[in-house]
């Protein structure tokens, strides 16, 4: 699976490069990169290899940042909670992901782990608590909850009805954090 990560080559030696997540520097290989990159180009990382490079375009057009903004607004709202409380430092954040959230949560640690280097979550954790897709056929009336980890729900798993009302597994919510 590919992380959805977007890293810019800050130099290039070889065969490794380094690269900048929002602030953090990591080397990655070029080894498995199809073509030669440049210094100031976009790549993807998975597993310490750059594996794709990213056009602009789909960079400005935000497809690509969704995991890297949301880590950054945790971020910020943690930041600001905890000037709020006087606190220190932070160990833990739980979030609440729906599962058709559109949201990779794996995706998501790593952005929040290259972004929180220099702020007060530099040491915390993010615990991610994932919610199940569920909602209510309006057929039967039943409440249903979609099996296993599927993103969606095709027919009402009791009466195979078109019509349902989706109510959980959208959601996205940070629930608390423990701090110190
Ligand atoms: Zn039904």
């Amino acid at each position: 699976m590919c992380l959805a990560i977007p890293s810019r080559i800050i130099s290039i030696d070889d065969l490794i490069a380094t690269i900048d997540v929002y602030g953090a520097r990591r080397q990655v290989s070029l080894m498995l990169l199809p073509e030669e990159p440049r210094i100031g180009d976009y790549v993807l990382v998975h597993a310490g290899f750059a594996i794709q490079k990213i056009e602009k375009e789909r960079l400005e057009s935000g497809e690509i940042m969704h995991e890297a903004s949301i880590a950054l607004s945790i971020i910020d709202i943690v930041q600001a909670k905890c000037m709020e409380e006087g606190c220190h430092s932070v160990d833990s954040i739980r979030l609440r992901i729906g599962r058709a959230a559109g949201i990779l949560p794996e995706a998501l640690v790593f952005a929040f782990d290259a972004s929180k280097d220099t702020t007060v979550a530099k040491n915390a954790k993010l615990v991610i608590e994932s919610v199940p897709v569920g909602g209510t056929c309006n057929s039967c009336k039943k409440e249903f909850e979609a099996p296993d980890n599927a993103q969606y729900v095709l027919s009402c798993p009791h009466c195979g009805s078109l019509s349902y009302e989706i109510t959980r597994g959208r959601e996205m919510e940070i629930l608390d954090m423990e701090t110190n």
